[in-house]
């Protein structure tokens, strides 16, 4: 069984992200950029389904820029066997992402694709519940665990409640959440390796996929600065606060 792991280059997760004078969006000038850690769980369960026998593949594929092409590599050095970039502007939208990944499912024929439950740039969370839509295939989103067997993929989710088990049919589509795994760090003899693995780059429309945009940004503007906190010192005081000052109670 071959796996197809989408992987999405997003502003690090350790960068605080500056949103552009003009209001229009977050200014990714010169910020560093990495795979979204959502993903990195993704292609470490495929990694580690291929590694029990589970899968025979691993194909990562990125939809951007040329430089995603190093989250690519990114990703083959973490163990997967080779990458597809799909050439088209910067974070195309989640309809237009899922409409490229239904073409390369028709091409590419794996039983299982593993998405990221959600980019961390534009928390979207939208992707793999659009694709299995497209496709009609059954989705265990927000996977805190996944075990493959007779033709068959049992998730647990992470829901409000605590877990909630099902059963797919494969092929099937799997969004990955925090618990999942932990993802392992690529070692710099898997680096090396991972320049050597084949990179095939398309465009978007050679694969016959409307990117146009659906979606119009109003604006985009920091959150309101938070006061800092105060340590109350008794119950009566907390209180006394809650009825006064915040007038909650
Ligand atoms: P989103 O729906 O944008 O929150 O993204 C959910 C998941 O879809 C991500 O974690 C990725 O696995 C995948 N995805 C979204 N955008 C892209 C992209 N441009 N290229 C590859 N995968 C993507």
């Amino acid at each position: 069984m071959k796996i197809l792991v989408p992987v999405k280059r997003v502003v690090d997760y350790n960068i605080k992200p500056r949103v552009k004078a003009d209001g229009s969006g977050v200014d990714t000038t010169g910020v560093k950029m990495s795979m979204n850690p959502f993903d990195e769980i993704a292609v470490e369960e495929a990694v580690r389904l291929r590694e029990k026998g589970a899968a025979s593949e691993v194909v990562v594929v990125s939809v951007g820029v040329q430089k995603a092409q190093d989250t690519l590599r990114t990703a083959m050095a973490m163990g997967a066997d080779r990458a597809i970039l799909v050439l088209s502007e910067e974070s195309p939208e989640p309809l237009a992402v899922a409409k490229v990944l239904r073409k390369l499912v028709e091409k590419e024929e794996p039983g299982l694709v593993i998405l990221g439950k959600q980019a961390i740039d534009d928390d979207m969370n939208a992707t793999g519940q659009m694709l299995a839509g497209l496709l009609g295939w059954g989705q265990g989103t927000f996977a805190s665990k996944v075990e493959i067997a007779d033709g068959h993929a049992r998730v647990s989710r992470e829901i409000d409640g605590g877990t909630e088990e099902v059963s797919l049919t494969l092929p099937a589509i799997i969004t990955a959440d925090l618990r999942l795994n932990e993802p392992r760090y690529a070692s710099l003899p898997n680096i090396m390796k991972a320049k050597k693995k084949p990179l095939e780059t398309i465009e978007a429309a050679e694969l016959g996929v409307d990117m146009k945009p659906r979606l119009s940004v109003v604006s985009v503007a920091e959150p309101p600065e938070r006061k800092a906190g105060i340590k109350v010192g008794s119950v009566g005081e907390l209180v006394e606060k809650l009825r006064n000052e915040a007038k909650v109670i």
